[in-house]
């Protein structure tokens, strides 16, 4: 079983690459959820949506989030009602949305709702978000403290950041199967997701980190940083926010305490002696993921070097 850390648009398209090498019933996705916000009084979760699409083969190729050739009428006419209209729902996507806050609504946990989500889509990779507490990834900006996405989507990450928390993190508990998928994967996987505001949020639900450090499976992250900026997003201002090289090194940095490898990009291969500085094996490959073949053959190289890896950290 390959389990992996995952956030939003850099690590769906690494899941759709692992989930053309690896078999469903064999991985297991283990989600950020620090993003999760309520809107137009829904439970809407971004993270897993975009898990949940990309393994179900619908995810927005365009976009890179919501579902493939939706519309947006619902979005329109609640604009025309003078509700908020930045956060972009689709129609489809809705329906999601909806089904969620209901599911939730009659009891059930967020994990077991977001399975019978998943399996309504036909998904038979297992979808875990990374804890059933609430999360919820706080941005302070000189103008006043932000949710996550109205940070990200509303001002489109254009503020400046001065600190970020995970309101929560404290007091919750890792979803059931979580810590087990850790413990029993053959590989431990860290997507090119944003180390601060999507691994971040995995990391700081207590026992998580100890588990990954505990594994006695190889741990391996993909670098989404290359040379000294992030492939998209904010991962650059919020790294140097926390004090880290923006840089595949700094990337080892964040993770150096559980990291065994990281997977940097080939441009990249001159920054390897400072990667294997913070004690972690550096290895090179092309990690741009522009087409199914590439994430396909980024997913390969990934499993592959992880599997042959021998467990650096030691163990406690
Ligand atoms: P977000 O919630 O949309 O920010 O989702 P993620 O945290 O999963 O993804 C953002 C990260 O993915 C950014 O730090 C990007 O640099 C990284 N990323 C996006 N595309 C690629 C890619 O093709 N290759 C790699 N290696 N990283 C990527």
């Amino acid at each position: 079983m390959i389990a992996v850390l995952t956030g939003g648009t850099g690590g769906a398209k690494f899941v759709q690459g692992l989930m053309q090498v690896v078999a469903p019933a064999e991985l297991f996705c283990i989600v950020n959820t620090g993003d999760d916000l309520r809107w137009w009084g829904l439970h809407v979760s971004p993270d897993l949506d975009s898990i949940t699409y990309a393994l179900a083969g619908v995810l927005s190729r365009e976009r890179g989030w919501g579902i493939e050739g939706d519309t947006f009428e619902c979005l329109a006419a609640m604009e025309r009602l003078g509700m908020p209209a930045w956060f972009r729902v689709g129609d489809r996507d809705l329906a999601t949305h909806l089904l969620r806050t209901q599911l939730l609504e009659q009891g059930k946990t967020l994990t077991e709702a977001t399975h019978g989500i998943a399996s309504r889509f036909g998904v038979r990779a297992r979808i875990l978000p990374m804890s059933d507490d609430r999360v919820e990834t706080r941005v302070s900006t000189p103008a006043g403290e932000l949710a996550f996405e109205e940070y990200f989507v509303r001002e489109r990450h254009q503020v400046e950041v001065t600190a970020v928390r995970f309101a929560g993190a404290e007091r919750s508990r890792p979803a059931p199967g979580v810590l087990q998928a850790i413990a029993q994967a053959e590989a431990v996987l860290l997507a090119p997701s944003n180390p601060v505001t999507s691994i971040g949020p995995i990391l700081a639900v207590p026992g998580i980190r100890d588990a990954l450090h505990a594994t006695a499976a190889p741990v391996l992250a993909v670098s989404p940083i290359v040379g000294a900026a992030a492939f998209s997003g904010p991962a650059a201002a919020l790294m140097r926010l926390h004090g880290l090289p923006v840089s595949a090194a700094g990337v080892a940095r964040a993770y150096a305490d559980f990291l065994d490898v990281l997977l940097i990009d080939e441009a990249d291969f001159g920054t390897a002696p400072a990667v294997e500085a913070q004690g972690v094996r550096a290895v090179w490959a092309p990690t741009r993921m522009t087409s199914p073949e590439s994430k396909a053959a980024l997913a390969q190289v990934a499993l592959e070097v992880a599997q042959s890896a021998a467990r650096v950290v030691a163990n406690p």
